[in-house]
């Protein structure tokens, strides 16, 4: 949702909503973790009123313990905080899921994913990051994808593996072949006119890698 247009949210959410969307991704920064900030928990609770998609929280924030209650609160389906962020990631993942829902965890670019694969048990989601984050519209890094044929070896079928930033027509297959389900689209949804083609177009492009 980072790349929505902000003076029609709740608009464009109705058109992803009938344009098939599946889940709405909420990049939270807090101006300290990324050098830019965004929204918070509050924007999301209002939209959650609005639609049932799943709500996929990627929490860009230094102090993710202290902020979690506010998004399980604020009706999210997902939360994934960066593994840079906290010393030690199980503790936050079980909170996660004893609140009743999927526990992420997100991986920079530069960082190895072995502390990842020590926690796996305890994850339903990785976010494995194809740009520095904390801005929209920056380009695909291909040298992530050996950390999702990693992952598809060495985690359960059941983790879901999902990759944010830099997704487009261009760019969603070689995620898809290396292991990625979830794919988290800004400008290749958001710069078009017509929101249902470009999810359509992209879903069938890495559906056929
Ligand atoms: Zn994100």
């Amino acid at each position: 949702m980072l790349k929505c247009d902000y003076a029609r949210l709740g608009e464009q959410i109705a058109e992803l909503d009938r344009a098939g969307a599946k889940v709405l991704h909420w990049d939270v920064m807090d101006g300290h973790f990324v050098p830019n900030l965004s929204y918070g928990a509050m924007v999301i609770a209002g939209l959650r009123k609005q639609t049932d998609l799943f709500f996929d929280a990627h929490l860009m924030v230094s102090d993710p313990e202290k902020y979690l209650d506010d998004y399980v609160k604020a009706g999210c389906d997902a939360i994934t905080f960066h593994i840079e962020a906290v010393p030690e990631p199980r503790s936050l993942l079980k909170r996660i899921r004893s609140a009743g829902l999927f526990a992420g965890l997100a991986v920079n670019p530069k960082t190895p994913i072995d502390g990842v694969l020590r926690v796996l048990d305890d994850v339903d989601l990785v976010l494995i990051m194809s740009v520095e984050p904390g801005f929209g519209g920056q380009s695909f890094m291909p040298e992530v994808l050996p950390k999702l044929e990693h992952l598809k070896k060495a985690a359960h079928p059941r983790t879901l593996l999902s990759i944010d930033g830099g997704i487009g027509p261009a760019t969603i297959q070689a995620p898809s072949q290396a292991g990625a389900r979830l794919f988290v689209a800004g400008s290749s949804v958001f710069d078009t006119s017509d929101f249902a083609h470009a999810m359509d177009s992209l879903a069938a492009l890495a559906a056929s890698a």
